[in-house]
């Protein structure tokens, strides 16, 4: 399976600046030759913009999507306006998301739906609080995620899983490489269970929590990490491209 680094952009930059961060971006990537797929999810309004900007290798992703289709519901945008704005892919149920605008795990659940209909490679994220890692059993809580989530769903072919421990967000505190594998591995079984064996091989499951050069390759080393979900590291060109050659590395080796 293909590493996939993904670069979550959250709130941040103007138009400008997403210019220039794609036009110094686009060239060096495009000189890199490897196999990682790389995804940028930048503020909503700048997809159509930025998407014919494409590269082979860099795809676009937005940051979330309506967990309903057409109609009136203002301020909303459909995932079928995603995929006609030229974007690739979608985060669903990141937990900034779900802790700081009330998004429910029906929410979720049909924004996934809705997603996969248009064609989106979703990117399904799943994680603990620290007092929920503390009361023990975390992988309870992100079974139950993910069991939410992904009722109904049967084809996983556009199926990303993001592991994104709470914790570990934009806080600088990472989960150690054995934290990470322990959880993707339980991830994993998770699916095989759901899915079987052969289909949940094949899902890519990425790392998310103050993933930066430092400690990337560590971590995208591990046997059921297949690349990242980058928040701030994702900002700066050198480092997003950093973790583009370290997930190239890591799977050439
Ligand atoms: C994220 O929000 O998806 C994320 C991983 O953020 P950071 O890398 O900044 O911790």
């Amino acid at each position: 399976m293909r590493n996939i680094v993904a670069g979550n952009w959250k709130s941040n930059k103007l138009m400008n600046e997403a210019r220039e961060f794609t036009d110094a971006f686009l060239p060096a990537l495009d000189e890199l030759n490897g196999t990682t797929e790389v995804y940028i999810a930048p503020p909503a309004p700048y997809l159509a913009a930025l998407t014919p900007s494409a590269s082979g290798r860099l795809q676009w992703a937005s940051q979330q999507c309506s967990a309903h289709g057409a109609g009136a519901y203002t301020g909303e945008f459909t995932a079928e306006m995603v995929r006609s704005a030229g974007a690739q892919g979608v985060l669903i149920g990141h937990s900034e998301r779900r802790e700081g605008f009330g998004e429910s795990e029906e929410a979720v659940r049909a924004k996934v739906q809705h997603a996969l209909k248009a064609g989106l490679r979703v990117f399904l994220c799943c994680g603990e609080s620290l007092e929920q890692r503390e009361a023990g059993q975390p992988e309870r809580v992100i079974f139950a995620q993910l069991e939410s989530a992904l009722d109904g769903v049967s084809d996983t072919s556009d199926l990303v899983i993001a592991y994104e421990p709470i914790w570990a967000i934009g806080t600088g505190r990472t989960a150690s490489s054995e934290q990470a594998q322990d959880m993707h591995q339980s991830i994993r079984g998770w699916l095989a269970e759901r899915f079987g064996a052969p289909v949940a091989a094949g899902i890519p499951i990425l790392y998310g929590g103050s993933c930066k050069p430092s400690n990337a390759e560590e971590l995208f080393s591990q046997p059921d990490v297949n690349g990242g979900l980058i928040g701030g590291a994702s900002l700066n060109v050198e480092d997003f491209l950093e973790l583009v050659r370290i997930a190239d590395a890591v799977s050439a080796s």
